[in-house]
């Protein structure tokens, strides 16, 4: 760690911050470039806080020269980390679609998707049972019984399952679900997720709405540090100036995820357009940019959905995205579940 001193720093200032600093165990070598004077910090600078030593009248500036270990970096771990449910994986070369509607409305329907997810190579059935909306007079979501409702379907379809979380308090109703999302909107609620890197349950982490890839990244960091190894991170379209589509789908955050973590990447192209007929070519774009896995809405009647029908794709229209992205995943070296 480097720090630049104040030009009118006074001495007594500068020796007061090298004793506090010595008392941390902190080696410090005191250079001079031009008439600017730097203190070089060697040891466990890690340990330091930034904030607090801005807070000191000898200093201007500092300067980190290495960043922390942290637990997402490839530093740490350099291979691909792959995360398992059942027969279904994702990460490290396994392609996972992750498909099914927005919220789970009926018995009836989820019967109706579970069949058809079976037969396209889906790798996990998602639904929607505590629904984030913006207004409170939009459907809610079935809660507990759409839970109920999730679990029947993993039953007919052998695949695992996905469902948002949006309340710490809610956990002991998720011990059943296999994978659990958190959604853009909570992506930073840290308590959450300190409860969820307590659990042994694969965490789904969306990209919040106008959160840097840093964020998302430090966000993953509070679960893995809590001992839970298996989260994957999902880019689902970020707001910009541009208002013909509900977000922009940021596809550079794949490669740049890849770069800075092990974590495997995937990509919600329903929740970034918010309009059917655009899933299909930015699925196709996110795999020819390396993501691991697409997460899809789907519902066997759009028009008639409770929740986000615009974004939704029909049975006809998913088996046909489907029939279009197998030879894709395979093109690009990477196995569909
Ligand atoms: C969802 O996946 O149902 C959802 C609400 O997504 P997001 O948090 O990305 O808006
Ligand atoms: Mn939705």
């Amino acid at each position: 760690m480097i720090i630049v001193l104040n030009h009118t720093a006074q001495k007594s200032d500068v020796a007061a911050l090298c004793a506090d600093l010595h008392a941390q165990n902190i080696q410090v070598r005191c250079e001079h470039s031009g008439t600017t004077q730097i203190l070089c910090l060697t040891g466990d600078t890690h340990l330091l806080n930034e904030d607090r030593l801005m807070a000191h009248p000898a200093v201007h500036k500092v300067l980190r020269v290495s960043e922390p270990q942290r637990r997402s970096s490839r530093e740490v771990h350099p291979a691909d980390t792959i995360v398992t449910v059942g027969k279904s994986a994702v990460g490290g070369g396994h392609f996972a679609v992750i498909a099914g509607p927005c919220s789970v409305e009926s018995a009836a329907q989820m019967d109706q998707l579970a069949q058809l997810a079976a037969k396209t190579g889906v790798g996990f059935l998602r639904g929607g049972a505590f629904k984030p909306r913006t207004s409170p007079y939009s459907f809610q979501g079935l809660r507990a019984d759409g839970l109920e409702l999730l679990e029947h379907a993993r039953c007919k379809s052998g695949l695992p399952i996905v469902s948002e979380i949006m309340d710490i308090s809610h956990l002991p109703l998720f011990e059943n679900v296999d994978i659990i999302q958190v959604g853009a909107r909570n992506m930073q609620n840290f308590e959450l997720l300190k409860a969820l890197g307590h659990t042994n349950k694969p965490i789904l982490l969306k990209r919040g709405l106008a959160a840097t890839l840093e964020e998302l990244v430090m966000s993953a960091e509070y679960i893995l540090c809590g001992g839970n190894p298996n989260v994957i991170l999902c880019e689902r379209g970020i707001r910009t100036f541009e208002p013909s589509m509900r977000n922009t789908l940021d596809l550079s955050a794949v490669p740049m995820l890849h770069h800075m973590t092990h974590l495997p990447v995937i990509v919600d192209p329903s929740h970034a357009a918010g309009i059917a007929w655009m899933v299909e070519p930015l699925a196709k774009a996110a795999v020819a940019v390396g993501a691991d896995g697409l997460m899809v809405e789907v519902h066997p009647d759009p028009p008639h959905a409770l929740s986000d029908g615009a974004q939704s794709l029909n049975p006809t229209q998913f088996c046909k995205l489907m029939e279009q992205l197998r030879p894709e995943i395979e093109f690009f070296g990477k196995q569909l579940n």
